[in-house]
């Protein structure tokens, strides 16, 4: 039930978007994509294709040079950043390292102007929603990387966004927390029934927690589908590589018969 491709009912929209850092080169080439309300699309590509310039022109710290960007149908070229209602989680967005978790959470709170009871209630739900509610007194120094990743969500959630952008969110944590958390947001995601915007350069990741992944090169999508579309039918070369690479086979070819290789795994079996 998620919309996928209706620009109408679109959530968030890039309409011939296009962004020059120098006036000269495109790092983002007419970019067209529609996004669905409550639809977790990620945006897949190798370092420089682009992604966190989308994610930075959506949440409004940068301007598109051409084109126009579109969240719950309206323009939203002029909004700034704070009213456009988005929350964010970058690797880097850090925590303030002079306040407490609690003070850190109420801050997006007290910006919107809300009141201390209604701050006080939210931010318990947000360290509850992330399982960290005892943790409210601490320093982000006195928490470890991935507990401080778990309040930078809840910080992004704290306001009750209707959508969250996520930058390689998990990509300071070793593999086993960077699983768990990746099933964290998946379960956020579902329960809340928000829409998110994730960019990472791990084909895994990709594959694992989203609806569609919009697969980047060189400031253009090759292809937008979901997981197992683009295993089954990447669209071009350039598609098959990039989300071949975590699933290469390693053995030598044993004969060759005009495009038919056959190969000889390293496990001994052999195929074609
Ligand atoms: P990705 O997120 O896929 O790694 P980016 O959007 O960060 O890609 O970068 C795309 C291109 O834009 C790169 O060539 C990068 O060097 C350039 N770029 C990114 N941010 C800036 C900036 N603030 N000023 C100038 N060039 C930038």
């Amino acid at each position: 039930n998620v919309a996928t491709s209706d620009t109408d009912s679109a959530f968030v929209v890039f309409d011939r978007v296009q962004k020059s850092y120098d006036g000269e080169t495109l790092v983002v080439k007419d970019l067209n994509l529609s996004i669905g309300k409550g639809e977790f699309l990620t945006m897949l590509g190798p370092s420089g294709s682009g992604k966190t310039t989308c994610l930075m022109m959506l949440a409004g710290f940068e301007t598109a040079t051409h084109g126009e960007i579109l969240l719950d149908g309206r323009p939203i070229n002029n909004i700034p950043p704070h009213k456009r209602g988005i929350g964010m989680v970058f690797q880097n967005y850090a925590l303030f390292p002079h306040m407490t978790v609690n003070e850190n959470l109420a801050f997006p709170l007290e910006v919107r102007g809300m009141g201390k009871d209604e701050r006080e209630a939210k931010v318990k739900r947000a360290l509850e929603m992330v399982q960290m509610g005892e943790f409210g007194n601490r320093r982000p120094a006195q928490l470890s990387g991935g507990q401080q990743q778990r309040i930078a969500l809840a910080r992004a959630l704290v306001f009750d966004p209707a959508l969250v952008l996520m930058d390689e969110p998990l990509g300071a944590l070793d593999k086993q927390l960077r699983e768990h958390m990746q099933y964290e947001i998946k379960h956020l995601h579902e329960n809340l029934g928000i829409t998110v915007v994730y960019v990472t350069h791990d084909q895994s990741e990709a594959l694992t927690m989203s609806d569609r992944v919009a697969v980047f090169d060189d400031g253009i999508i090759q292809q937008l589908a979901p997981p197992a579309e683009l295993y089954e039918q990447p669209q071009n070369s350039f598609v098959a590589q990039f989300i071949g690479e975590n699933n290469k086979l390693s053995g030598k070819v044993i004969a060759l018969d005009g495009d038919i290789a056959t190969v000889q795994l390293d496990d001994g079996e052999t195929c074609t």
